[in-house]
Parts: C-alpha cells; sequence; structure tokens
C-alpha cells in the first residue's frame, strides 16, 4: 500500500498475472467489467469466470449514458445487488464506465480497478473521478468516488501498443515535471530499459508515478484547488488533441512545451531546462514540434475553456523542473 493515500488501497506489483487475479476475479460477490481487447489478450485469466464477466466495448465510445443502460441491464440480469462489488479491467475507458456505474447503482456499491494501460496506472485509475460523456463533452456527467482497491501490474503493459504506451509516457514525464527533479533524472537514466520495458525499472516507474498521482491527490481528495498542477500541459494539450485528433499523451507533450515557452517569460524557467524537458519527451517518441500547430484556432479553443476567468485563465508553468506554480494569463499574452 501506498504512503499517505487512504483513499483506495493501492498496490503496484510485477507477479504473475494468474496467481496475483484469480482469488480477485472468483470472489462470489464480484462481477468483472472487462475491456473487450483485455478479454482477448488475457482469455486464460477469465477462464473460470467468464458466466459473470461483462464485456466493455473498446473505445471513448463506451462512455455514454445509452451504454451505461446496456452494462446497468446486464448487470441487473446476473442478479447483482447492493453487497455486490464490480471490477474494472481495462483502460480509462473502462475504469471511468465501471466507477460511474458502482457509484451510482443501488446508490453505490463497492467497486475495484485493475488497471491496464499506462495512462490508466498512473493516472485514470487515481482519484475517484468516474464519468462518462455527453453531447461531445467529455466526462460531464459522472461522480467523485474513490474505489476501494487499486491493484496495478506491469505486466498487462507487455501487450499494448506502442502508441498507447508512448502516449502514457507523457502523463508519467508530467508528473517528474511538476514533482520530482530526482524521479526526472530516473527517466532520463532509464529511458533505454523502459521503452524495452524491463520489468524491475518499469515496476519502479510506475510505482513513482503512482505515488506522485496518489499524493497531489490526497491533498484535494474533493477537487477543490490543489489537483490543478496535474493539468500541466493540458490546456494547450486539449485544444490540440481535438484539433488535431491525435493521441491524448501526444498532444500533452506539444501542451507541455507551449506551458514551458509560456514560462520563460512568466517563470523564469530556464532555457536549459526547456531543453531537458524537450529532449525527455523525444527520446521517448513524444512529439514536441510545433510547427503544424494554428495558434489562432487554438487560442480560440482555450478561450472557451471552462476553466477561464473573465480574460484570464490559469496555467501551470515551472519555475524549474519540479516546482510547479500557478499562474493566471490574459488571453492576449497567449501565442
Ligand atoms: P482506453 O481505455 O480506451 O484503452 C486504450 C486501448 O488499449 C483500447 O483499445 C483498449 O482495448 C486497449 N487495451 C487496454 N489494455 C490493454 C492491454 N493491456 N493490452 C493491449 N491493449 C489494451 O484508453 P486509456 O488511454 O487507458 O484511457 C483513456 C480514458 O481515460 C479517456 O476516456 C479519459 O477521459 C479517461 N481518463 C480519466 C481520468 C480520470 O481521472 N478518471 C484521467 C485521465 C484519463
Ligand atoms: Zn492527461
Amino acid at each position: 500500500m501506498l504512503s499517505m493515500y487512504n483513499l483506495s488501497e493501492i498496490t503496484v506489483s510485477k507477479a504473475p498475472l494468474v496467481t496475483e487475479l484469480n482469488d480477485l476475479l472468483k470472489d462470489k460477490n464480484t462481477v468483472a467489467l472487462v475491456d473487450e481487447n483485455v478479454a482477448k489478450i488475457y482469455a486464460g485469466l477469465f477462464k473460470d469466470v467468464w458466466n459473470k464477466i461483462i464485456l466493455i466495448r473498446a473505445g471513448e465510445g463506451a462512455k455514454s449514458l445509452v451504454y451505461t443502460e446496456i452494462v446497468i441491464q446486464q448487470l441487473l440480469e446476473l442478479n447483482i445487488d447492493r453487497s455486490s462489488n464490480l471490477i474494472a479491467v481495462g483502460g480509462g475507458v473502462t475504469c471511468d464506465l465501471t466507477g460511474f456505474i458502482a457509484s451510482t447503482i443501488f446508490r453505490g456499491i463497492n467497486f475495484s480497478f485493475i488497471p491496464t494501460t499506462l495512462l490508466a496506472q498512473v493516472d485514470a485509475a487515481i482519484g475517484g473521478k468516474n464519468g462518462v460523456n455527453f453531447n461531445g463533452y467529455k466526462n460531464v456527467i459522472g461522480t467523485l468516488q474513490h474505489p476501494d482497491l487499486i491493484h496495478i501490474n506491469i505486466n498487462f503493459l507487455n501487450t499494448l501498443s506502442d502508441i498507447e504506451f508512448t502516449s502514457g509516457m507523457a502523463e508519467v514525464i508530467k508528473h517528474a515535471c511538476i514533482h520530482s527533479f530526482g524521479y526526472f533524472e530516473f527517466l532520463k537514466r532509464n529511458a533505454a530499459e523502459i521503452k524495452e520495458k524491463n520489468p524491475e525499472i518499469l515496476l519502479e516507474m510506475v510505482r513513482q508515478s503512482v505515488e506522485i498521482k496518489a499524493q497531489i491527490v490526497a491533498k484535494d481528495p474533493k477537487e477543490i484547488g490543489g489537483r490543478k498542477i496535474l493539468n500541466y500541459g493540458h490546456t494547450y494539450g486539449h485544444a490540440i488533441e481535438t484539433h488535431l485528433n491525435i493521441p491524448h499523451g501526444f498532444a500533452v507533450s506539444m501542451g507541455i512545451i507551449v506551458a514551458n515557452e509560456l514560462a520563460e517569460k512568466q517563470t523564469a524557467l530556464s532555457e536549459k531546462e526547456q531543453l531537458e524537458i524537450k529532449n525527455l519527451l523525444r527520446q521517448f517518441g513524444l512529439p514536441t514540434d510545433l510547427s503544424s500547430l494554428e495558434f489562432n484556432a487554438l487560442k480560440n479553443k482555450i478561450s472557451k475553456d471552462k476553466k477561464r476567468i473573465q480574460s484570464k485563465i490559469d496555467f501551470i508553468l515551472l519555475e524549474e523542473i519540479g516546482s510547479p506554480k500557478i499562474k493566471a494569463i490574459d488571453l492576449c499574452d497567449l501565442p
């Protein structure tokens, strides 16, 4: 269990999946909601429990009210009751949907997460935010409820596509930038091993990232303000993601570069540190070249950001690696 985090019990491990997950899945009160791709790849894991598994459609489309109703219908057909426990096995989509259903059905039942993508392990599974999309708006309907258990096993990462793994690395690098120079150095030193998925190094990396996210959430469990620093790279990141239609982490990587350029003037982030961050992102195959960006269109999107207050918008800028600051920047001062 991680230090300082009593919102959920979190374990991070590299033990063989079958030995570790069998008991959890076999529990008589448990129904597992499993991403359909994960169910296919890891069919052996579920061989004795097929009768109490619900397959979740892969992709963002599963995070909808219509799909929520379909899954709830299946749960009721399995005769779940208030003593039942739901376990999500999948990426951020499966975790978000499972958490939303579990925290609303019968006014809330127990639930746990077994996140299987890097993004879900270091980010989406931790923090208690559950929700679905509505009419093109992301995560607008949801709950804030922490799962009882978050069980992270890095073996799942071996079958993840390169794009999904690389995308998740943007959040890992974000954690280092906003929290720890030591962790940043660790990522630099071990980049080759991480890319090769060396189990010891990967375990250490996921553990450190989880610890950072958990610590930030623990200080602000109800999302009142302290969590804002997790938004580093995300103001431009979100705008770039929808504008260029690229994976989340790729857009966040470019968003980090924009934030760092703003930070040069606003918080005196040195050119040397900007370059260090750019090089680390590049080492993991994340994009850092901003020449394809149409800044006018992005600015237009950002001006509609729900976090805007009059003509100013809060940015998370670094003073140095490991030391973030919240700065309200006037829209006129954006590139
Ligand atoms: P995802 O759940 O869609 O998974 C990505 C793809 O990987 C899917 O095709 C899935 O089938 C596949 N997959 C999952 N595990 C696999 C494995 N071990 N091996 C092979 N393939 C595997 O996407 P994601 O990136 O994990 O999560 C994105 C979602 O998370 C978004 O909806 C986002 O809004 C949400 N999110 C939520 C929070 C939060 O705080 N709740 C934070 C960040 C992101
Ligand atoms: Zn993100």
